[in-house]
């Protein structure tokens, strides 16, 4: 009989300076692991001086997602609206009460960090009370099956490459255990972001932020006593998903 295939997980940061610049993450066959190291090596356009690329053989096989959360598409004319709809489909759809988004969402466009400036990975929030109950935390482990025909496919619909790492994150986030999750770049450059359920499938909102604002972040809404066993899946559990849901 074949041995199962091995997988690796391949993952790069490279900074400025201190500063995020690029950041990807992959899951590969033993014999894909040239070839994708090459290609995350080369990934970063803009000037760096600091890379990481870390590769580690997975404990266990990926589990495979047959679908992403559904892509939906909101254009919004300006931020306050984007921040109503934020917080009324939060609250109207997810029972999240409006005294517990607003607040957080305005230090998202702030700088979410209690020492300044951006988290390196997301907030985790109690969906009832608002409580904060870690920070910090990064979802790992999760890639396409065919991640170049995604990718194609994705691109020919008008998305970007951006979209596809994002929304196998928000996919791993929902099979986790995350309640809702919203997303804002912190690429000054960058101006759409997300929110994402189970039940709201991935709404990404264009523009989420203005041109130039150097602040954004994750918040994860969990269920506060499920947060041991979420915190373990978005570390712990590989996932790789066959088909994005357009
Ligand atoms: P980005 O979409 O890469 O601009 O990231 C936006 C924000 O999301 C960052 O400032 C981080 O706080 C957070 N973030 C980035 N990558 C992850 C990750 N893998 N898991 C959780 N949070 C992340």
């Amino acid at each position: 009989m074949d041995k199962p295939a091995e997988y690796y997980s391949v993952r790069m940061r490279t900074t400025l300076e201190g500063k995020h610049i690029s950041g990807q993450e992959r899951i590969v066959k033993k014999e894909d692991l040239p070839k994708v190291i090459l290609e995350l090596h080369q990934r970063p356009k803009r000037e760096w001086d600091f890379q990481t690329i870390k590769v580690e053989k997975l404990k266990e096989p990926p589990k495979i997602i047959e679908k992403s959360l559904p892509i939906k598409d909101y254009k919004f004319s300006c931020i306050p609206l984007v921040k109503n709809f934020i917080v009324g489909i939060l609250e109207s759809e997810l029972g999240i009460k409006r005294e517990i988004v607003k607040p957080l969402l305005e230090k998202l466009y702030k700088g979410i960090n209690p020492q300044g400036g951006n988290l390196p990975g997301a907030l985790l929030v109690d969906y009832k009370s608002g409580e904060i109950l870690a920070e910090g935390i990064r979802t790992i482990l999760f890639d396409w099956v065919d991640r170049e025909r995604i990718e194609k496919h994705l691109l020919e619909k008008g998305y970007t490459e951006r979209t596809l790492d994002a929304l196998a994150l928000a996919t791993k986030n929902a099979l986790c255990g995350v309640v809702a999750e919203i997303c804002i770049s912190d690429d000054p450059d960058y101006t759409v972001g997300y929110i994402s359920s189970p039940r709201l499938g991935y709404i990404r909102i264009s523009p989420i932020k203005d041109k130039n604002l150097p602040f954004g972040g994750r918040i994860y809404f969990v269920e506060r006593k499920s947060l041991e066993k979420i915190i373990h899946c978005l570390r712990k559990k590989p996932i790789l998903i066959k088909e994005a849901q357009i």
